[in-house]
């Protein structure tokens, strides 16, 4: 598979899914626009790795997913530098969990507005472009929670369901154009997203990280394994190759039989 030619912009791509999907986009030859929050570092190691795996032409963008006005101009900047944006992969996304009776109203803001609405703003932003090329490629991060639901996770559940709505929506208005949007559905990964729950598991059930992170495990995906952000990165890929070029507003379920059950 070749992506020489294209240009790939994964919102979030300062760590986890994301950067995996970056440093694979790059690996298959596209430019890459990366975007994220995180300290200087991590950004600048985010960024080398990015660099190092392709041709270097990497740009890091810093809009936070809250703003459609800094997203905006993340598109244009993609679109001035490196000509066009032919692949959007809207991968940024934070969790909170906490039963629904007591969930800060902010958390839901926060997770509505980074998980569902930056997609909205990013697509819009870019379809113009894509639209008059006929050609794009949009691929939505959603998760297994775009699918079913599990307690303590209201808004992130939410969000993960409406944007299963928005890439069928996106698909159809798009359907006659050399354009697909689909979602991705992964079950556990094992990022920091997801480190942040396993350790809130050690400490209640009295674990250490990796009888807690079996237990994460047993509880939800038969594999008992973590599905890998290459794995990931590779699913993404393969949505932008020849053989998928006919399927659009699907989701890619990539769960381990969490959903099968
Ligand atoms: P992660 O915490 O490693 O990465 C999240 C990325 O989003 C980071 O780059 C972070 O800087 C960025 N981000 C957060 N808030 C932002 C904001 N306001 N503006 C711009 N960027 C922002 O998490 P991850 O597990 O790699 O998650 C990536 C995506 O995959 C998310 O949408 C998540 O919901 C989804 N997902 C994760 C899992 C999992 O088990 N880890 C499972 C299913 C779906």
């Amino acid at each position: 598979m070749n992506l020489q030619g294209k240009v790939a912009l994964v919102t979030g791509s300062t760590s986890g899914i994301g950067l995996a999907m970056a440093i694979n986009f790059a690996k298959l030859g596209a430019k890459v626009v990366i975007n994220g929050l995180g300290d200087q570092d991590a950004i600048e190691a985010a960024k080398s790795a990015v660099q190092d795996a392709g041709s270097g032409d990497v740009i890091y963008n810093a809009a936070n997913m809250l703003d459609p006005d800094a997203i905006s101009a993340m598109v244009e900047q993609a679109e001035t530098s490196f000509g066009s944006v032919d692949i959007l992969v809207n991968n940024a996304g934070i969790q909170h969990t906490c039963s629904v009776d007591a969930f800060p109203k902010e958390k839901w803001d926060a997770i509505i507005g980074i998980n569902l609405s930056s997609a909205f703003h990013t697509s819009q932003a870019v379809l113009p472009g894509m639209q008059k090329r006929d050609y794009g490629r949009i691929i939505n991060i959603a998760s297994v929670h775009g699918l079913v639901g599990s307690v303590e996770k209201s808004a992130y559940v939410a969000a993960k369901h409406g944007i299963i709505g928005l890439t069928k929506v996106t698909a159809l208005e798009n359907a006659e154009r050399n354009i697909t949007v689909n979602a991705i559905c992964p079950g556990w990964v094992r990022t920091p997203l997801v480190e942040v729950q396993i350790k809130a598991l050690a400490e209640k059930e009295g674990v250490d990280l990796e009888e807690a992170a079996r237990r994460l495990l047993a509880a939800k995906e038969p594999s008992l394994r973590f599905t890998t952000p290459q794995e990931l990165a590779e699913g993404a890929a393969f949505l932008c190759s020849p053989a998928a070029s006919n399927m659009t507003g699907t989701s890619l379920v990539m769960d381990g039989g969490w959903t099968a059950q």
